[in-house]
Formats: C-alpha cells, structure tokens, sequence
C-alpha cells in the first residue's frame, strides 16, 4: 500500500511537471493547451504504473513492443493505446487488434498487414507515417510519402492520421521538427484529415511544441529513468 502511494505520488509531482512545461511552450508558441496531447510512454514499466497514470487523468499511454503492449492494452482499458518504435510485419496484425493509433508506419508491407489486421479485428486503426530525416533506418523517406500516404489512405480499417518523428541525435531538434511541419503540411495538401503531428520526447518536447507538434511522446520524465535496456 505504501509503495503503491509513494508511487502515485511520485507519478503525480512527475505528471505536473511535464504537464507545466507542455503549458509553458504552448504559451510560447501562441498555441491552446488543448492543441497538444501528451502520450505517456509505459514501455518497461508495470502495467500498475499505466493503471495510474489512467486514473491521473492521462488518456493516451504507448508501448513500443507487440508483447508488452498486447498485455498491458487487455489489462488497462478506458485510454487509447498508442503504438510507437519498430514495427515488424509479422507482428502487425495483433498490434491491430488493440492500437487506436500506430505511429511507426514506415513501408508498404507494413500497411498491407495491418490493414489485414485492422480489418479481421472490426477496427479503424489510425495510422501515422514515420519519417526519417536523416536517411537512417525505422521511418521513410520523404521522397517516398505520397505513395505510402494514398496506399495508407485506401487501405480499409486504416486511417491517415498524420505524421511521426524522431529527432535525430545529430541534428537541433528545431530544425527537424520544422523539417517534420513543412512534410505535414505537403501532406495535408492532400489529405486535410491527417492533421496529427507526433514529435517530441522528455529532452526536447519544447521545440516539437515550437514546431507544431499535436502529440508529445513522453516517457522518462513521467515515469522515471527506464533500467532495463532500450530496445
Ligand atoms: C521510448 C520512446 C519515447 C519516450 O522517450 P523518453 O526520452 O523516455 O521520453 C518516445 N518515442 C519513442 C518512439 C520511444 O520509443
């Protein structure tokens, strides 16, 4: 009892520190809290830890592998579920069966297997492309969204939602996420629906909010300093 306390507490103090430094750059920019959501990062931590988060008030949690996402999507219910990081196509249907939104589409076959997932599952999966911007694996290409976007597009059980990005380390994340803006709005031109901008992390979600980000994807700074290696 006191561990779990000391934890929502801790959870909590974490929460409003993120949620005040969301506040401060929305205000910088001129734009309405309301224009960002923040998605917590669970990946690594129990599914207890979700389970609080929910019940802080946070509506979008995200994991970022098949195996711990499906587990912890079946246990805590009442959030969207948000699927981030490499998505193998063999694992493409389950993550259909439980993701509102996945944000790491990035080639064709993944678009065909979800779709195949989304549609045996009875569910609109919102999907967002993931764009590399400096030519490294896990993203497309920016030459080669408009073809993904339309396949995306007229895939049945999936919806264009946006775009995805991750800074990459040896760029100023200022300048690859106006980078990622100008890509979302080429691709608005063509689809006005798919007005989600997902950037941002713990280090740098001030200048993904600068830049126009809609979804903020935040994990150590809610939740604390992951021990078990990335993957
Ligand atoms: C883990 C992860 C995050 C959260 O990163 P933090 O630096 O812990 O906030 C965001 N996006 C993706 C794709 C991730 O894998």
């Amino acid at each position: 009892m006191t561990d779990h306390h000391d934890r929502r507490a801790e959870l909590a103090a974490n929460l409003a520190e993120v949620r005040a430094r969301i506040a401060r750059a929305c205000l910088a920019a001129g734009r309405a809290e309301s224009e960002v959501t923040l998605v917590a990062v669970t990946k690594t931590w129990p599914a207890s830890d979700a389970a609080l988060l929910r019940d802080l008030g946070v509506t979008d949690l995200a994991e970022n592998r098949d195996q711990e996402a499906s587990e912890k999507a079946q246990q805590i219910t009442g959030v969207r579920w948000h699927f981030v990081g490499q998505l193998q196509t063999n694992k493409a249907r389950s993550v259909a069966s439980y993701a509102s939104v996945v944000h790491s589409v990035d080639r064709p076959a993944l678009v065909e297997a979800l779709s195949a997932g989304a549609t045996r599952a009875h569910r609109i999966v919102q999907v967002l492309l993931q764009v590399s911007l400096d030519g490294a694996r896990g993203g497309a290409l920016p030459v080669d969204l408009p073809v993904l976007a339309n396949q995306v597009a007229g895939a049945a059980g999936l919806e264009l939602a946006g775009v995805m990005a991750v800074a990459p380390r040896a760029v100023d994340p200022a300048v690859a996420f106006s980078q990622l803006h100008r890509l979302a709005v080429a691709l608005q031109a063509e689809h006005p629906r798919a007005t989600m901008i997902s950037a941002g992390m713990s280090g740098d979600l001030e200048q993904a909010i600068a830049a126009g980000a809609t979804h903020v994807r935040v994990g150590t700074a809610v939740l604390g300093h992951r021990d078990r290696p990335l993957r």
